[in-house]
């Protein structure tokens, strides 16, 4: 009895809302609803969809965008040297179209690890447990089996993760605590039959590999009934809205479009700090300018890394985390002239 009413709420939209009400008033899910916060209810009514509502999307969309992506790129790829591949993600792709000196500059940085860093991929295991978390989850629990099992794994995390000193583990077991309580206070209790997935990985190679898109859904909910989209592509965030948070889901439905065939119905970033979504309806136009800026990022990663073009400087506000702040003279002139700073300024 429980599954049909609970696969419902996510079905409700905002019209939907009401709908949720009275059928609490109906049921056996009034506890159910009553329970849930404003804030909760707010992001079932923004998220949710009747399936009658949902949109239908051409068979052959799929191979459309994987020919349109081929064109565009067929130059990169006949100029990328020998045994190199050119990877294409979120984050070179958000970079590249801001400042192209930073992008390359922080290229060429090794990775290590941090607390900042490690955060939301915790926070992101931590989610994945609530799922199946027997009873009310205690979030400091769920928190340090999140901790304990990407220790165990076999990976950079994990190495840093069991070497890292207890300051900083307390430092990140703090963070991610935050984080895991605000969502539970604000996101409505994950349902296993709404096939929540964490951390889903995509990865589209073309021309045989040489070119590779890939990218790491923080949280999928939903599945598509055939050409008919179903499901939701959330990307949880810490902080406020910036525009390339949109750009980074455009280009996750791309993925999950060349992936699957249908793409998803909706795209949402979720801010935990202010527990809201900030939701996008995916169209076939959407899809058609997240192909394009793939395609002049793609074209531009290349170039910068592989073809000796000299990057163009663009100044702004990322000027404050580029480790060429220091000497660069662009950014030291922005900097200087930011509003932000001189409000904290002497
Ligand atoms: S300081 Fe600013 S303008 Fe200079 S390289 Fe860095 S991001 Fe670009």
């Amino acid at each position: 009895m429980d599954e049909p009413e609970e696969e419902d709420e996510l079905a409700a939209t905002s019209k939907g809302s009401a709908a949720v009400q009275g059928a609490s008033v109906r049921g056996t899910s009034v506890a159910r609803h009553d329970t849930l916060t404003p804030a909760q209810r707010q992001v079932l009514d923004l998220l949710g969809c009747p399936p009658d509502e949902r949109p239908r999307f051409d068979a052959d969309l799929r191979q459309r965008l994987l020919l349109d992506l081929e064109d565009g790129l067929a130059g990169v790829a006949r100029r990328l040297p020998a045994d190199t591949t050119l990877w294409v993600s979120k984050h070179p792709l958000t970079q590249v179209h801001g400042c192209e000196a930073k992008f390359v500059a922080e290229h060429e940085t090794p990775f290590a690890w941090s607390a900042p860093l490690a955060r939301g991929t915790v926070t992101h295991k931590a989610i994945e447990l609530l799922v199946s978390w027997p009873g009310h989850p205690v979030p400091l629990d769920v928190v340090d089996e999140a901790i304990a099992r990407l220790a165990n794994d076999a990976s950079h995390l994990g190495d840093w993760l069991r070497t890292c000193g207890d300051a900083e583990r307390a430092a990140l077991r703090g963070e991610v605590n935050a984080l895991v309580v605000s969502f539970l206070e604000c996101f409505p209790p994950l349902k296993a039959h709404w096939t929540p997935v964490t951390e889903s990985r995509v990865r589209i190679e073309l021309f045989d590999g040489r070119i590779v898109l890939q990218g790491r859904v923080d949280l999928a909910l939903g599945q598509p009934a055939g050409q008919v989209a179903g499901k939701v592509l959330i990307d949880l965030k810490t902080g406020g809205f910036a525009p390339n948070h949109r750009d980074d889901l455009r280009f996750y439905a791309l993925l999950e479009t060349l992936r699957v065939g249908t793409p998803p119905r909706l795209l949402a970033s979720y801010y935990l700090d202010g527990g809201r979504p900030s939701p996008e309806p995916v169209t076939e136009a959407l899809l058609d300018t997240a192909t394009q800026r793939t395609i002049d990022g793609a074209t531009r990663m290349s170039a910068l890394l592989h073809e000796g073009v000299e990057p163009v400087l663009r100044p702004g506000p990322a000027c404050r985390w580029c480790p060429l702040a220091d000497t660069c003279e662009p950014g030291s002139a922005w900097l200087g002239g930011s509003d932000d700073l001189d409000a904290f300024s002497g």
